[in-house]
């Protein structure tokens, strides 16, 4: 078997032994395949073991993939650049990274004119980085309602990527506070949010701990990165 193959396995075997550890049901838990630098075969041999969703930052580099396997499924995680956005309509199964206001009016005017819903996700900067995108934790609720005001988007739930720490017990912290807020904005807007987008390879079974649904997962199952 090939190293890629063993590591994805491997991946998938600390999922189960996450979720066994956490008490909960391995379905509620989707692992997305980062694949982000990586070419298609690589995602095609991973697709062969069976792993169907994938999540890509760069929207060029993603729709080549698409192209290629668009029965795969697509999550698009990284910020994406306004004049794309007509581009990614009907492309990807959730857009996790909406976090400013001209990208979701944006989204509105693409999906209402090609008559599409889209499933999203907002990104939550947790951490409060400057250099990283995402939604303060105090304007999520005016926010989210503006995303509810939307028809043809349908609000998911929360996504972040926080300070990145080797040590996942300093990362912990921040998957129990992105909890709280997708609690919170339920409550206080009286909705269900299903989707809760945290983990990554230095910190997934944590998060699994903490209430992930969605894990997003690179290095640990494609090996490292070389960007182009
Ligand atoms: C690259 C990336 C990941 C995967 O990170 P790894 O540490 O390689 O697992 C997850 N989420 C986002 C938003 C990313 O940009």
């Amino acid at each position: 078997m090939s190293e890629l193959s063993e590591r994805y396995l491997k991946v998938k075997d600390r999922v189960h032994e996450a979720c066994k550890k956490a008490g909960r049901d391995e379905q509620s838990v989707k692992l997305v395949a980062v694949s982000k630098f990586h070419p298609i075969e690589a995602i095609i041999e991973v697709a062969e073991l069976g792993q169907k969703e994938f999540g890509e930052n760069y929207i060029q580099e993603a729709l080549e993939k698409i192209a290629v396997r668009p029965d795969l499924k697509w999550h698009a995680i990284g910020p994406i650049q306004h004049k794309k956005t007509k581009d990614i309509i009907g492309k990807f199964s959730l857009i996790e990274s909406l976090a400013t206001d001209s990208f979701l009016h944006e989204l509105e005017k693409r999906t209402q004119n090609a008559n599409c819903t889209q499933d999203v996700l907002v990104q939550v900067n947790i951490g409060r980085e400057e250099q990283k995108s995402g939604l303060l934790p105090e304007d999520l609720i005016s926010f989210a309602q503006k995303v509810l005001a939307v028809p043809t988007l349908n609000l998911c739930g929360l996504m972040c990527l926080p300070p990145l720490d080797e040590n996942p017990e300093h990362t912990r912290p921040y998957f129990i506070e992105l909890r709280e807020l997708k609690e919170k904005l339920e409550k206080e807007l009286e909705i269900t949010l299903p989707h809760l987008s945290m983990g990554m390879s230095a910190d997934f079974p944590v998060a699994i701990e903490e209430g992930a649904t969605i894990i997003r997962v690179g290095t640990d199952i494609f090996g490292s990165r070389h960007p182009h």
